[in-house]
């Protein structure tokens, strides 16, 4: 069954938006939907889709060996033990801990690292470390035994025997949950009066860069790696609303990470309030918008930059028919003074710019916008026509030339892959 209302604000405006290529399978075939009414962006995911559970059962670490398993936890516990030590400085900062009994619950926390250090700095707490991947947790009893592993996914907690829990911590991950407003409810029934949460996002839709601040090349890593909900601090602060005051909702540095990212403490309300927010049509428009001109921008901003850094300012560019007409359009936005077009010749007859017509032009640079036969172009670039004087640019990493470009979508063609211009020769 299709979901048919909106996630956040339960409206029934939802409209299909742009899907990625970047996805493990049961994603690749479920729609994304748009909400027209507050924008929220989300995958059509029901919580109890069973493609969706099955995927989870065989995801990341089931590709480990008890060898790499071991590897990969000894060179990730050397910085995790500060992030641990600095979002445990945080909470301390928000709430008291001198209390004897505290039940705390870390999600996502794949070993256990997070509740291990609760645990060790607060012997007497019941921690507890909720997890879905059966070979994280039982790689976390071996190594953490003093805390309480529960493999389940965090829209199960409800099945899981907990209650009354005072603190739940998570550090990221929340936008892998199926219908969130349903796993907010759950949340609210199995913590204590007053429980305080600490909920971090360190990936946002509207923020897509790596833990080192470096941007994401396409569309399809935005809205696609395994996130089923698109949040933003906005969102994350107006699904959790109603069932928990916002205390404070605040940009961190992630240390020992460059990234700034949200984080969210919140504190249980006694009773449920309606929800408040209305929605205006910018919300809707500032998420379509950012997602459908993003590659487009981060690759108006890259060409400007190299070329200016070059010195480029007249240039050829090599165009495959497919998509001449887009590159044309998205090379006049930039500021370079002229550009002209080259193309592969047909066995028939055509008028068009053939490669020799580099030699009348004078040019700084020749760009390759070919992609699937980029490599091809530059080794005949090099070796045959011998052009010298003239840089040859590559605009696509190899990694993304054999995806897809450009996508039609509403009648216009969304660029879905950011253009990076480098030096070939
Ligand atoms: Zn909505």
């Amino acid at each position: 069954m299709n979901i048919r209302n909106c996630i956040n604000c339960n409206s029934k405006s939802l409209s299909i938006f742009l899907n990625s290529e970047i996805n493990p399978i049961y994603l690749l075939r479920k729609k994304t939907l748009i909400c027209q009414n507050c924008g929220l962006a989300f995958k059509d995911i029901r919580v109890n889709d069973k493609g969706y559970i099955n995927s989870i059962k065989s995801n990341y670490y089931s590709n480990f060996n008890k060898k790499e398993l071991d590897k990969r936890f000894n060179a990730r516990i050397i910085f995790d033990k500060t992030r641990a030590k600095k979002y445990y400085e945080y909470i301390k900062k928000k709430i008291l801990l001198n209390k004897k009994k505290l039940k705390v619950l870390d999600i996502g926390g794949a070993e256990g690292w997070f509740a291990n250090y609760i645990k060790i700095n607060h012997p007497t707490f019941d921690v507890y470390n909720l997890e879905p991947d059966i070979n994280a947790i039982k790689y976390g009893k071996i190594k953490y035994p003093e805390i309480k592993h529960i493999c389940k996914r965090l829209e199960d907690i409800d099945k899981s025997n907990l209650k009354d829990i005072d603190i739940i911590t998570y550090w990221g991950g929340f936008y892998r949950t199926a219908e969130p407003n349903k796993t907010i409810n759950k949340i609210f029934k199995v913590t204590s009066k007053n429980a305080n949460l600490f909920f971090s996002l360190p990936y946002t839709f509207d923020n897509p860069t790596r833990q080192d601040n470096t941007p994401y090349g396409s569309l399809d890593e935005i809205i696609g790696n395994g996130n089923i909900v698109f949040l933003n601090s906005f969102y994350l602060e107006k699904l959790f609303e109603s069932k928990f005051t916002i205390n404070e909702n605040k940009i961190i540095q992630n240390l020992p990470f460059k990234k700034k990212i949200p984080i969210l403490h919140m504190t249980k309300r006694n009773n449920v309030i309606k929800k408040t927010s209305k929605y205006r049509r910018s919300n809707y428009e500032y998420t379509s918008s950012f997602l459908l001109n993003y590659c487009k921008k981060q690759s108006i901003n890259n060409i400007n930059k190299f070329c200016k850094n070059n010195k480029i300012s007249k240039i050829a560019i090599w165009t495959n028919p497919e998509y001449s007409k887009n590159i044309e359009i998205l090379f006049k936005k930039t500021n370079i003074k002229k550009s002209i077009l080259l193309a592969e010749d047909n066995w028939s007859y055509t008028k068009n710019h053939s490669i020799d017509y580099i030699y009348k032009i004078n040019v700084d640079a020749i760009f390759v916008t070919d992609f699937t036969n980029q490599n091809l172009i530059f080794d005949q670039l090099i070796k045959r026509l011998h052009i010298i004087n003239i840089k040859i640019i590559r605009l696509l990493d190899d990694r993304y030339i054999n995806q897809e470009i450009y996508e039609k979508f509403q009648g216009s063609f969304i660029l879905k892959k950011v253009f990076n211009p480098k030096i070939v020769r």
